[in-house]
């Protein structure tokens, strides 16, 4: 029952959010991200007509696949992928890579999807908190790094991702997210072949109103819909660094 009526208000809170800035609901999609939720409970998510999931692992991709194969929905991929997972990528349906930071990835990722004649969404992920738990491009290396994997024919760029910065001080949060817009500008303004910056992944439970502000077109929203997890989140974003 909580599930459903932190959904409702989640898209309430997005909403009013588009409301103040004066854009339409209607741009901003809600991503549910279901790290350490069980498979029944992203069911019951599901079951509001909420269609995008997204987790962290791919251990965890790999655990409730099957459990979530006959509810239909729409899988994304946001935490930080190991070369040697690229192979389980593509096995699980997922449609798009929002954490593609590297070239190495890249290439890895297209071999892979040359062998299985696939292709593939992905999102370059900026680091725009300039903390170093933090995966992602720097911003002065993005452009780079979008024109190389841009030569890459089976991965398709559709915008940029970013987690902002952990602090209560909105203004310095704003400040991540509007470094990812106007580096999507810049990119943009660079016409490269093949490269769409259409979607803006910023915002997560505790600061998605201000990402929608400064553009967001996807809300990653997790806790506020699942309540809090068990692990600091430094455990999923930083496996150097990860509880043993
Ligand atoms: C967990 C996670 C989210 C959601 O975070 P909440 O604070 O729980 O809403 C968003 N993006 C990424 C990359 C995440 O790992």
């Amino acid at each position: 029952m909580d599930i459903i009526n932190n959904i409702e208000n989640v898209l309430g809170r997005i909403e009013t959010a588009c409301k103040n800035c004066g854009r339409d609901p209607q741009e901003v999609r809600l991503l549910m991200a279901t790290k350490t939720v069980s498979a029944d409970r992203i069911k019951m998510a599901l079951s509001t007509g909420q269609t995008l999931i997204a987790e962290n692992k791919i251990q965890e991709v790999k655990e409730k696949f099957l459990a979530l194969e006959s509810t239909p929905h729409e899988s994304h991929f946001i935490g930080h992928l190991q070369t040697n997972k690229v192979k389980d990528v593509l096995r699980y349906d997922i449609s798009c890579i929002q954490s593609m930071d590297r070239m190495k990835l890249a290439r890895k990722l297209h071999h892979r999807l040359e062998y299985k004649n696939k292709e593939i969404d992905v999102l370059v992920q900026v680091n725009t908190s300039g903390e170093e738990s933090k995966f992602g491009v720097e911003p002065e290396e993005a452009i780079e790094l979008v024109k190389g994997i841009a030569l890459l024919p089976r991965i398709h760029i559709r915008g940029l991702m970013t987690i902002g910065l952990f602090s209560s001080e909105t203004e310095k949060v704003r400040q991540c997210f509007k470094i990812l817009k106007n580096l999507s500008h810049e990119i943009d303004a660079e016409g490269i072949e093949g490269v769409e910056m259409k979607e803006l992944s910023m915002g997560m439970s505790g600061d998605f109103e201000t990402a929608i502000e400064e553009g967001a077109t996807i809300v990653r929203v997790g806790t506020a819909i699942f309540g809090k997890r068990k692990y600091p989140d430094s455990f999923y974003w930083n496996e150097k660094k990860s509880l043993r």
